[in-house]
């Protein structure tokens, strides 16, 4: 059988981070330049962090300043090791325990993430719900600010890791908002839209993934992933 990659959005396609990481942004931003970062960056969904700190450094004036960036990256990354597990509203999206559970027992199934998160960042997240230790690699916000850039990377690692080869059409991208789609379809892989909440269907839809859910619990899911129906 075909070996088969797997590769997951965290925030909005596995959790439901919360308002925690944006508050904790904007702290940061308020401690050291006294600006309100809602005002600066206001397009965070489906972007890298890296994206979001070097886009709102360069509305203040700050534009190739690395210092900063890392400043603000190890500032950002002490308050998620502190504070994130305190984080009262973050929460998982349905089903997806059970569905990394039945991925698990799939054979030449592997899995992977590819995220706008700071690496840290990422493992801190998953490990409030317990969902880290399925998750040995990836593409990260700190490896490019480009979202296309790190489904690439995500798939050279897993090959890599597992001593593999994986095919554009064995790849298949899980994630909640159009730019996941964009990095799926970059390279051919496969798409699994995951429309989490009402105002992520219309974008999604639009987009064009090869397959929507509202969440794993769908019944059709399964079905596609082993190739038994088409959308
Ligand atoms: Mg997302």
């Amino acid at each position: 059988m075909k070996k088969r990659l797997f590769l997951f959005d965290i925030d909005g396609t596995l959790i439901f981070a919360g308002g925690c990481p944006r508050i904790y942004f904007s702290r940061i931003f308020m401690e050291l330049f006294q600006q309100d970062l809602r005002f600066i960056a206001k397009d965070f969904l489906g972007r890298t962090d890296s994206f979001i700190i070097r886009q709102a450094l360069k509305k203040l004036g700050y534009s190739n300043r690395p210092d900063l960036e890392a400043l603000i990256v190890r500032r950002f990354i002490a308050l998620m090791n502190d504070e994130f597990i305190h984080c009262p509203d973050s929460t998982l999206v349905p089903g997806v325990r059970e569905f990394l559970e039945w991925c698990n027992t799939q054979e030449d199934l592997y899995l992977g993430l590819i995220t706008g998160n700071l690496r840290p960042s990422a493992y801190i997240k998953l490990e409030k719900f317990g969902l880290d230790a399925y998750f040995e690699s990836g593409g990260f916000g700190d490896d490019s600010i480009e979202r296309n850039e790190l489904s690439r990377l995500a798939v050279q690692r897993a090959e890599k890791l597992y001593d593999a080869v994986f095919f554009p059409e064995d790849v298949y991208v899980f994630g909640d908002t159009p730019h996941d789609v964009a990095c799926a379809h970059a390279w051919n892989y496969q798409c699994v839209g995951v429309a989490s909440t009402e105002s992520r269907v219309r974008p999604l839809l639009e987009s064009q993934p090869q397959w929507i859910i509202r969440d794993y619990n769908d019944s059709g899911l399964i079905d596609f992933l082993n190739g038994a129906s088409a959308n």
